[in-house]
């Protein structure tokens, strides 16, 4: 079960379409998983429609968006937590069956990377799959812009908590952290990133591909 969900801005702006398309994407690898942001995102789609039938042109804050969905979350839960859209089926078109098969290059130690910006064409960011081995360290790192990470397989401890499968973290140039993968699986996380991560540690030469 996941315990990190996307914030409300961000659910937002997906279901307003104005989201590139890797974030999409990470968003709704997640709410494949999340009834509870699914039923957010369908709260907003009706809404949405409605403001769009009515007033094309009213603008509404996150707070009020936020206090809207609380008056929601507080209700029963109903269609909306309907059946989940096949597992993995939007992964398997970008990467095939087996994402522990992809060409995945080393870079040092536990942790190996895949670069799939090329996947989406004309888009900014860059779009990064990154392993970390069962059991294995990242070195430290801050990130320069915003990264967007869902995790695909196993999971990774830092010192903010733990982040299990599908569960969605946004880290920015405030946050240093040094992930650790726990539990027995290679942990297996997609992130985009708006500007390239920087390293704090001893390897940062030898770790360049990672700062693009
Ligand atoms: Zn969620």
């Amino acid at each position: 079960m996941t315990r990190h969900h996307p914030d409300s801005l961000s659910l937002m702006e997906y279901s307003a379409g104005n989201l590139s398309e890797p974030h999409a994407l990470c968003i709704r690898l997640h709410l494949d998983e999340c009834p509870h942001c699914r039923s957010r995102v369908d709260t907003l789609d009706s809404l949405g429609a409605v403001m769009m039938e009515q007033q094309p042109k009213v603008t509404v804050s996150e707070s009020m968006f936020d206090s809207i969905l609380s008056m929601i979350d507080n209700e029963p839960a109903g269609a909306a937590n309907a059946a989940p859209a096949p597992r993995l089926s939007p992964l398997q078109k970008l990467l095939g069956d087996d994402i522990n098969k992809l060409p995945w290059k080393r870079q040092m130690g536990d942790v190996s990377v895949l670069d799939i910006t090329d996947r989406f064409p004309g888009q900014s960011e860059q779009v990064v799959l990154q392993k970390l081995a069962a059991g294995g360290k990242a070195p430290a790192h801050t990130h320069r812009g915003e990264e967007t990470t869902i995790v695909l397989q196993g999971a990774f401890a830092d010192q903010k908590g733990v982040f299990n499968q599908w569960d969605f973290v946004v880290l920015d140039d405030k946050d240093e952290h040094k992930p650790v993968a726990v539990g027995c699986e290679d942990c297996i996380t997609l992130s985009v990133l708006s500007a390239p991560v920087k390293l704090t540690g001893t390897f940062t030469r030898m770790l360049n591909p990672f700062i693009r």
